[in-house]
């Protein structure tokens, strides 16, 4: 089963939690056992699972990368002044797949899913497949 649901995003940089979302995805599914998908289609967003308890370990993934790849760089050619997101996204992913058991996401006891919005704030899209 396919759903897509619309995250708005607040920031240039951001990390937003859609844990909750896609355990409701999941739940109305009425699927017990498979995978789930989760995939962003857009070329400067990205997701991907990592802390959900300290809310500063989001906070030092962006500001890692950001000095790593800053948004404004002599030798960018791209006219839309993005480039720095368009990296970020590629190399953060598009896509996190999370095993399904028992009607439950089998993610560690500190792992969320997050959505990064590398050039927001934009209203996104997310599609979560069920299977
Ligand atoms: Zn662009």
């Amino acid at each position: 089963m396919l759903k897509t649901i619309s995250v708005s995003t607040r920031s240039r940089n951001e990390m937003i939690d859609i844990t909750d979302p896609v355990r409701e995805v999941v739940r109305s599914s009425g699927i017990k056992d498979g995978i789930v998908t989760v995939f962003c289609p857009h070329t400067t967003g990205a997701i991907t699972i990592n802390e959900n308890a300290d809310p500063d370990v989001i906070h030092d993934m962006l500001l890692t990368l950001d000095a790593l790849i800053p948004h404004h760089r002599q030798g960018y050619r791209h006219s839309e002044g993005n480039s720095d997101a368009h990296v970020k996204s590629s190399l953060v992913g598009t896509s996190e797949t999370v095993i399904l058991q028992g009607g439950s996401l089998l993610l560690g006891s500190w792992q969320g899913i997050y959505l990064c919005e590398f050039d927001g704030p934009r209203s996104r899209k997310v599609h979560i497949l069920v299977s």
